[in-house]
């Protein structure tokens, strides 16, 4: 099945919904960075929340980055989307180890790690892009991301981000979804749903057996849900070898000569997809050159 995301209304127009699968995007995250089980887990939610943040954009050059900086052994998460959910991203610590809770669960809310934050920048072409700041709650990235939409957006939002792997550390499922309250709508609408929400199977869970459209029809039945729009998303990163040497040519000359004298050549790796650029000596010293 491919990933797609669906986006709605609900409650007469009260309730906006996001709903994605985004199963072969954490698939392919795990590969590209070969992930430990607790890394797929953490950066596969991160991915889905970009992917489903994706549909927010109206811009068609508009990105979203994601950061989540915390105090846990996998260092950090940093994801990209841009407005087509084109979705990127990496772990500082790829095959950090696993940490179980009491109940034998992948604790993610660990690897995290309080004290931390959670970033939002959108860069919405305008001079200076939005930056959204909250400490991190739980470190479980959904309860973090409800938090911030509610703080810096004032959005009161249901989040619910789920990546399931297997024993062999194999992604089973990954998906999720935002139900948000309208600016007019009552915020009881919310609270209400919500209660219903936790009796209901985890979004990764339904998606083994249910499409996104079955299972908007399940969260949010009674409030007759409307799909409004579908479109695919994706684990793909945009690197070249322009990019790479624009990145080399914002260190400087002085920087670039001295890896020269070191190194003669220079290898750089993509961070999103572990593509390798290489410039020789000659390549290197044509770059110092166009600088002076
Ligand atoms: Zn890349």
């Amino acid at each position: 099945m491919q990933d797609y995301i669906i986006s709605g209304t609900a409650a007469e127009g009260k309730l906006r919904v996001f709903l994605a699968n985004t199963t072969d995007m954490a698939r392919e995250a795990s590969t590209v960075h070969n992930l430990s089980a607790i890394a797929s887990v953490a950066l596969g939610r991160t991915l889905t929340a970009a992917a489903l943040m994706s549909k927010t954009l109206k811009g068609e050059k508009d990105i979203i980055t994601i950061q989540i900086k915390g105090s846990g052994p996998i260092g950090g998460i940093i994801v990209v989307t841009d407005s087509k959910s084109n979705v990127r991203g990496y772990a500082y610590n790829p095959q950090v180890d696993n940490i179980f809770t009491e109940d034998g669960k992948l604790d993610v809310g660990s690897v995290v790690g309080k004290p931390g934050y959670l970033n939002i920048i959108k860069d919405l072409g305008l001079k200076e892009p939005y930056v959204g700041y909250v400490n991190l709650v739980s470190g479980e990235i959904a309860e973090d991301l409800s938090c911030y939409f509610y703080y810096s957006e004032q959005i009161p939002t249901i989040v619910s981000l789920g990546v399931q792997v297997d024993s062999d550390e194999s992604v089973k499922s990954s998906g999720g979804f935002f139900v948000q309250v309208m600016p007019d709508a009552d915020e009881k609408i919310i609270d209400d749903l919500e209660e219903r929400i936790k009796t209901i199977p985890a979004v990764s869970e339904l998606l083994k057996n249910e499409s996104p459209e079955d299972i908007l029809s399940i969260i949010l039945e009674g409030l007759d849900p409307k799909v409004t729009n579908k479109g695919q998303c994706k684990y793909q990163c945009n690197c070249s070898r322009e990019r790479m040497e624009a990145g080399l040519i914002s260190l400087g000359k002085d920087e670039i000569t001295a890896l020269i004298n070191e190194q003669h050549d220079a290898e750089l790796v993509c961070h999103f997809c572990n593509n390798k650029y290489q410039f020789t000596e000659q390549e290197l010293k044509e770059i110092v050159e166009r600088l002076k």
